[in-house]
């Protein structure tokens, strides 16, 4: 099965494909984790990345397609993979698409998990990801354990992500109003893509998107 989790930074893309990873036994593919680990690591590509993360801008299309097109070759994807932040632009849609026709393969469906703008930036201001296994919490929906350990590996450091914070948060949604939005039309012109309401609990959300994979 060949996934696209689709929708605005905070819609919980992260959240759901995680929990797809288990039902479905395929790998999620973020170009965000990706591109964290490169600037982390100061490789190349995280030393170009860097300025337009942190500013909330989209890194340029040719660094992504690249970036992709080898991770969709590796081995752990051949059965499928859930896409997890790409694409984000028409010219990264028909770049997967050229990708995808070369391997002999095509999408399956793309998810668009919905959530209104004002819950989205509520949601990233107040996240939180533990420093040693990445698990998300939020200062109001799901508060760091009075313990101050992560309940999944105990760590006692949390992140808040330079891009979470307010002025970034607004410029990385103009992003996806901009660039990212024309997807939908896109991929509904391919009768691929399927609608989920992203304001229900977590459980509920996985459940609806795994009824419309049947
Ligand atoms: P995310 O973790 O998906 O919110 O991505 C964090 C940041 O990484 C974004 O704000 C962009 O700067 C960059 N990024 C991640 N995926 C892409 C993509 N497909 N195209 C361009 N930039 C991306």
């Amino acid at each position: 099965m060949r996934l696209i989790l689709f929708g605005a930074p905070g819609v919980g893309k992260g959240t759901q494909s995680k929990l797809l990873v288990k039902a479905l036994g395929i790998p999620q593919i973020s170009t965000g984790d990706i591109l964290r680990k490169a600037v982390a690591n100061k490789t190349e590509l995280g030393n170009k990345a860097k300025e337009f993360m942190n500013s909330g801008k989209l890194v340029p299309d040719t660094l992504i397609l690249e970036m992709v097109k080898e991770r969709i070759q590796q081995n752990d994807a051949q059965k499928g993979f859930i896409l997890d932040g790409f694409p984000r632009t028409v010219p990264q849609a028909e770049g997967l698409d050229s990708m995808l026709a070369e391997l002999n393969t095509d999408l399956d469906k793309v998810i668009q998990i919905g959530v209104p703008t004002e819950e989205l930036l509520k949601r990233l201001i107040n996240r939180r990801l533990c420093k040693n296994c990445g698990e998300e919490y939020n200062l109001i929906y799901k508060p760091i354990p009075e313990s101050g350990n992560c309940n999944v590996c105990n760590e006692s450091e949390f992140w808040h992500r330079p891009d979470d914070r307010e002025e970034v948060v607004s410029q990385r949604n103009q992003e996806y109003i901009n660039n990212t939005s024309p997807l939908i039309e896109f991929y509904s012109k391919k009768g691929k893509l399927v609608k989920v309401n992203g304001l229900q609990g977590i459980e509920d959300v996985s459940k609806n998107i795994l009824n419309n994979l049947r």
